[in-house]
């Protein structure tokens, strides 16, 4: 079988992209692709193996000896019609988003535009980076760290592909990318876009493939250099473990548990649309959804009037409608989850004050859920320890600034952070004494130049800008 046909009532995936053509998986095992919106089967995938992961690493391990050698000039080059060609698929690319995995059009747009502008970003981060220096007899250079496998999760998929490819060519690795197995739709409309941009034989290869297969043959591969992974705490405690036997280099991103700080001097009018948007990103399956409201106790009678106002605006839908704000689950599995945390969250004694178990009404063949709000939550509760993943959020009240810093703090994890009041002097105090890897002031905000990633279980290492090529970089000094 062929490359994705647009129109066919079920599409098919039988092929890998291995040293710039797309090749018949050795692999036989065969996925369902489901959507999540009514649980039909729309496509099926042909899984790559352990052979197919083999004959990418080596078409990779090939180019390396070239690409590896490449200028800054020749790399920009490559970035350039990287992003011409993605740039090409823009809307099936968001389409197919909202198809296989229920991304709501608005998001999915926006995961789109921000993975295509990697490139460029990455382009910009490259020509201000200085990969030589010297001082005395002393040069260092910055060189490629080798074959880099780029591991991505579903939720955006097409995003980390770009974002990990950018940065990867930059420094000057060839890669073998596995995609989240749940992608493999988006995936083929990326790859047949960057297919076009004609890139040296071998610099990009792409194996479809679980994540217990194709994932493992590439960390225990000597000849992957370095691991760059986005998904699960779990996963990526297996892949720092194995990875160790070959002394894998690795950047992984995690989960997270976001706070989200409200300031007494908060205008509530903004401030909470703007929390609930941070909260129910994608419809809640994004690793910095701030799932954690901390609101301060005098205000709290204010707050829950003004979730409840506002909370019209998060109404569950279809995905493909730019009015929806909330869409389905990805799977199954994944409704199942939320729907046994808000279980928990009410055994523990949280209060509802939004939403609840079960299918939201009207929306029973799908992977829906109900946006829910817990108040009167403690932030030992496993709902506000665990990531939950889905459109579920916890009031937490707070009696001082310093109690909401430490509640923030009080958490494995340390992605992403919000801060939202009046008075920016002190926001950004607050701010300064929050240990994540990024945290926004007054709204969900993005820089492709400042660094992502996170303190403690939220991972190790940083992608985007300069950060994010020097996570494919060995420096090595020549002394004479
Ligand atoms: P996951 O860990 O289940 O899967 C991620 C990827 O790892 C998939 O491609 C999967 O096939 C692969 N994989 C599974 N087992 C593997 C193994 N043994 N070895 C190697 N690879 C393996 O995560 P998911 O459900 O796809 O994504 C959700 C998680 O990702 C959440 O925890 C979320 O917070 C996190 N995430 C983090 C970021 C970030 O930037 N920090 C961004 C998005 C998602």
């Amino acid at each position: 079988m062929k490359t994705l046909t647009r129109g066919d009532a079920i599409k098919t995936i039988t092929t890998h992209y291995i040293d710039g053509s797309f090749v018949e998986s050795h692999g036989r095992e065969v996925m369902d692709i489901i959507k999540p919106t009514n649980a039909q089967v729309i496509g099926r995938v042909t899984l790559g193996d352990e052979e197919d992961t083999r004959h990418a690493i080596a078409a990779a391990k090939s180019a390396f000896a070239s690409f590896g050698r490449s200028t800054k000039e020749e790399r920009a080059k490559i970035l350039r019609r990287l992003h011409e060609a993605a740039s090409a698929r823009l809307d099936d690319l968001t389409a197919a988003m909202v198809e296989e995995y229920g991304g709501v059009v608005q998001f999915a747009g926006l995961i789109v535009q921000s993975g295509v502008n990697a490139f460029l970003a990455a382009e910009k981060a490259l020509q201000e980076l200085p990969l030589t220096r010297s001082w005395g007899k002393t040069t260092v250079t910055l060189e490629p760290v080798g074959v880099a496998g780029l591991i991505t999760a579903w939720n955006a998929n097409a995003l980390f592909i770009c974002l990990k490819l950018a940065s990867a060519v930059a420094a000057g690795c060839t890669v073998v990318i596995k995609p989240s197995e749940l992608s493999s739709l988006q995936t083929r409309v990326l790859v047949e876009a960057l297919h076009q941009a004609n890139l040296p034989k071998g610099l990009l290869n792409v194996v479809t493939g679980l994540g217990n297969v194709v994932g493992p043959e590439m960390v225990r591969s000597p000849d992957v250099a370095k691991i760059s992974f986005t998904g699960s705490v779990a996963v990526g405690e297996t892949i720092m473990r194995d990875g160790a036997k070959t002394m894998k280099r690795v950047t992984l991103e995690l989960g997270g548990k976001s706070p989200t700080i409200l300031l007494d001097d908060a205008v509530l009018d903004q401030a909470i649309p703007s929390a609930l948007l941070m909260a129910f990103l994608n419809s809640g399956q994004a690793c910095a959804a701030g799932t954690r409201l901390l609101v301060p106790k005098r205000r709290f009678d204010d707050v829950k009037r003004g979730i409840r106002d506002a909370m019209r605006v998060f109404a569950v839908g279809d995905p493909a409608d730019p009015k929806t704000t909330v869409g389905p689950m990805v799977s199954q599995k994944q409704y199942e989850q939320v729907q046994s945390y808000i279980r928990k969250g009410i055994e523990e004694g949280a209060e509802v004050l939004v939403g609840g178990e079960g299918h939201p009404q009207g929306f029973e063949a799908g992977y829906f859920v109900k946006p829910t709000i817990f108040v009167n939550v403690k932030n030992d509760m496993t709902i506000a320890r665990e990531e939950i993943f889905g459109p579920v959020l916890c009031v937490i009240a707070y009696d001082s600034e310093d109690e909401a810093i430490r509640i923030a703090n009080d958490s494995k994890y340390g992605l992403h952070a919000a801060v939202l009041g009046t008075d920016l002097e002190r926001a950004r105090r607050v701010a300064s004494q929050i240990r994540a890897g990024r945290v926004v002031i007054n709204g969900m905000t993005d820089d492709p130049q400042a660094p992502w990633g996170g303190f403690k279980y939220s991972g190790i290492g940083r992608e985007y800008g300069q950060y994010g090529i020097e996570a494919f970089l060995e420096p090595k000094a020549i002394l004479e």
